[in-house]
């Protein structure tokens, strides 16, 4: 398994980091970004905290985990700038808190995080518009399907609108707590039950991610 947005007690979730990457060694996961909520205001003191335990991990266990955020709730205004700031501080991954149906996002997020050079992953993009899901294809920021709750209410429109627009997407657990990590199992029923067929299913757990995986790595020789 492969997951790309994940919380720890350093926002909102329960685990310090590195019980996170322990729980998702026993997971069976390959890969884990750890990808805190960030504002301007924490996001140095977060990316120094989890790069730290990643790479502590990374030396003893078997496995990938690497530092992240998750920009959440910053004005749209602000969105690429912070982006930028997190890659120079070291971030790998980096998502934006997208258009969720189920939180006062500021509109206009959705745009901002698929327009920026330094977005990976839009999460949760709620209700995308063909426009974004469009700028999503040419930029090549990555559309989420979100296997949690409250965000996973748009899955099927995501899909729809990624497929439509030839956007690639990737699969997340947004776990907040160790039972959240996935499963194969369940990461499968969550694919199909967005639509998907079963091919286009392990495509979306087992491509997408190898090619998330080749993008963060030129951009780390970059
Ligand atoms: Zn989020
Ligand atoms: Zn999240």
């Amino acid at each position: 398994m492969y997951d790309f947005h994940t919380h720890t007690f350093l926002s909102d979730g329960v685990l310090a980091p590195v019980e996170l990457i322990r729980r998702s060694v026993e997971a069976g996961y390959r890969v884990i970004a750890i990808t805190d909520h960030v504002g301007q205001g924490n996001l140095e003191f977060i990316l120094t905290t989890l790069a730290k335990d990643c790479e502590m991990a990374n030396k003893r266990w078997d496995i990938r985990a690497v530092p992240g955020v998750e920009l959440t709730h910053v004005p749209k205004d602000d969105i690429d700038r912070l982006a930028s700031d997190a890659r120079d501080m070291g971030a790998v991954v980096i998502n934006v808190h997208g258009e969720t149906v189920s939180e006062p996002v500021e509109p206009g997020t959705n745009r901002a995080a698929v327009s920026s050079d330094n977005v990976d992953i839009l999460a949760h993009p709620g209700l995308i518009d063909k426009e974004d899901a469009s700028i999503a294809a040419s930029s090549g920021v990555l559309l989420e399907v979100s296997a949690r709750r409250s965000h996973a209410y748009a899955n099927g429109h995501v899909v729809r609108m990624a497929k439509n627009a030839g956007a690639r997407m990737v699969l997340n657990s947004d776990a907040h707590a160790p039972e959240e990590l996935l499963s194969r199992e369940f990461a499968m029923k969550v694919a199909l039950g967005a639509g998907l067929s079963q091919s286009e299913a392990v495509d979306l757990l087992d491509e997408s991610p190898k090619y998330l995986l080749r993008k963060i790595d030129r951009e780390l020789l970059a």
